[in-house]
Formats: structure tokens, C-alpha cells, sequence
């Protein structure tokens, strides 16, 4: 008797899940920054080095980081990518962006800055590739109302 295949079930389905998350008092302080235009980093009292964003303490020393500096707004392309396709939780309509990491300068090496980067056409990805490189400069463009949160930094203008 031959063996009747069958496909396997399957159910589709698709979730979001709303969630809350306590910042704690050092980025607390960082967001408050962002609604001033300000962008702060902590810096460790043993090794000197300035971390944005902030942090409670020194990954390398395990020093608390209790020292705040405000730090430059403009700043290098570490590395991007350009996203043009839908994901879970983007829409067509969201479609294309610039996602990159900054290290903003005077920040130490090993932070950086998770970004978009905006304020040219980014539709046009002949021109996107000219503009955006590892390397780049780029400096923040804020928004007129801000929140204290990361979308405070509309985007991230590259300089020519
Ligand atoms: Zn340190």
C-alpha cells in the first residue's frame, strides 16, 4: 500500500507585544539630555575613556561611571546598512532606511551610537551609496518637540 503524503499543517499567525522598560536613573539622564539637545556621556574615573550611550558603569574596569560630559553631535559612520524590504513591524510605507552605528567624536572607541541616517534621498540608492560610507561625518538633526527618547534625533545629516 503506497504511503499518502500529506502536507503538514500549518497555522499562520502574527503578534506584537507591547512592553514597558524601566530606563534607571543613567539613562534616565540621557534621554533628559536629548530634550535640551544635549547628548551626554558617562566617563570612567580610572581608564578616562567617554561612553555614549551612557553607562552606570565602566564595561572595562567595572568603575562607576558617575562623571557625565556632553559630547560632540557630529560624528563618523562606523558601519550602515540599507534596509528596503519588510520585517516584522515595518511597512511598505517605512521602507527605505538608513540604519547605522556613529561613533560621535570624543567618544572612545567601542560605543556607538545605533542611528538612521536621513536628509538626502534616500530612494535613490545610486546616490545613497556616493553619500553614505563607512567613515562619513554626520551630525544630528534634532526635533522641534522632543520627548527624551531616541527618536529625539530625527535623523543623522551627512556633512559634505
Ligand atoms: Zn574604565
Amino acid at each position: 500500500m503506497a504511503e499518502q503524503k500529506e502536507k503538514p499543517r500549518k497555522v499562520g499567525a502574527m503578534g506584537m507585544v507591547p512592553y514597558e522598560m524601566a530606563l534607571g536613573p543613567t539613562w534616565t539622564k540621557f534621554f533628559e539630555g536629548f530634550k535640551e539637545k544635549k547628548i551626554l556621556g558617562t566617563k570612567c574615573k580610572k581608564c578616562g575613556r567617554v561612553l555614549v550611550p551612557a553607562r552606570p558603569f565602566c564595561p572595562r574596569c567595572f568603575e562607576p561611571m558617575e562623571e557625565w560630559v556632553e559630547v560632540a553631535q557630529e560624528g563618523t559612520i562606523v558601519t550602515w546598512s540599507y534596509v528596503n524590504y519588510t520585517y516584522f513591524g515595518v511597512t511598505p510605507d517605512m521602507i527605505p532606511v538608513i540604519g547605522a552605528i556613529i561613533k560621535l567624536d570624543g567618544v572612545d572607541c567601542g560605543t556607538g551610537m545605533s542611528t538612521q541616517i536621513g536628509g538626502l534621498d534616500i530612494k535613490d540608492f545610486e546616490l545613497v551609496t556616493k553619500k553614505v560610507k563607512v567613515g562619513a561625518r554626520v551630525k544630528a538633526v534634532w526635533r522641534r518637540k522632543r520627548q527624551g527618547n531616541f527618536r529625539d534625533i530625527d535623523y543623522w545629516k551627512i556633512i559634505e
